[in-house]
């Protein structure tokens, strides 16, 4: 109420000024008190009068516009700071979130355990592929889980390639070229180490497929762990398992391009 009253009588003002000096200025002019050259000073007047607070605020809006850094930084300095509070909470939740570790430990236990029975045979070659075995059947959780196991199973491929070539796999191919080897003897010399392993025996040229797919797709998880997809979404229930998410990972990484 109180408003509105103020906004007529401030209404009101400028019309009953209006009047009262034009009334005044014609009066003036006929009691021959001014000279009529005043009504050119009277008519700038009137104008400065209706349109000088509007003409003003125009031209404040230019200056601001000519001048970009003052308005910039009234909005720069407003609007960055509730998006930088607003992201902040979520993101400190991410790290505290805890990645259940796989207990490789128990997991190997358990592998030296079954791989007698299965196998019949123990040595580094049934241990791996028990482990192997195992892999395939042990749920994953988290990526992290699957890296830890594919870093122990690499480990078992290596110590299965050395337990039948003598050499780790640096030291068979910078022997390939040479006739036999720590574990026989007989075998010839090969022009790398896939033609020695083929002259060698199946048991060589085996070995050495497994631990190169087993550090192929221990890279490919890597890669997957880094890419940040969805693999859940793209495996189903049976292929979520330490072994298949690695053995898998290349195809996912394939198909989410
Ligand atoms: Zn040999």
């Amino acid at each position: 109420m109180n408003n509105n009253n103020a906004e007529v009588i401030r209404g009101l003002v400028r019309p009953i000024l209006t009047m009262v000096f034009g009334i005044a200025f014609i009066l003036g002019v006929f009691a021959r008190l001014i000279e009529p050259i005043w009504l050119a000073y009277l008519t700038v007047g009137i104008f400065v009068f209706w349109f000088g607070d509007r003409a003003f605020k125009n031209l404040g809006f230019m200056l601001k516009g000519q001048l970009p850094v003052t308005t910039p930084e009234v909005t720069e300095t407003s609007q960055p700071q509730p998006a930088i509070t607003q992201p902040a909470p979520t993101e400190e939740t991410n790290p505290v979130e805890l990645v259940p570790e796989l207990d490789l430990a128990s997991f190997h236990e358990a592998v030296f355990k079954d791989v007698g029975p299965r196998y019949t045979e123990v040595n580094p070659c049934t241990i791996f592929y028990e482990a192997r075995d195992k892999g395939v059947v042990t749920k994953v959780g988290h990526i992290s889980q699957a890296i830890d196991y594919w870093n122990y199973l690499v480990g078992l491929a290596g110590e299965a390639f050395h337990y039948i070539w003598g050499y780790s796999l640096d030291e068979a191919i910078q022997h390939a070229g040479e006739p036999g080897c720590p574990t026989c003897t007989t075998c010839a010399a090969g022009t790398d180490i896939d033609s020695k392993a083929r002259r060698a025996g199946m048991a060589y040229y085996a070995i050495l497929l497994d631990l190169r797919r087993t550090l192929e797709k221990q890279q490919d998880l890597y890669q997957l762990a880094q890419s940040g997809i969805d693999w859940k979404a793209k495996l189903a229930p049976q292929q979520q398992t330490l072994y298949s998410l690695g053995g898998l990972a290349e195809e996912i990484l394939r198909t989410s391009r």
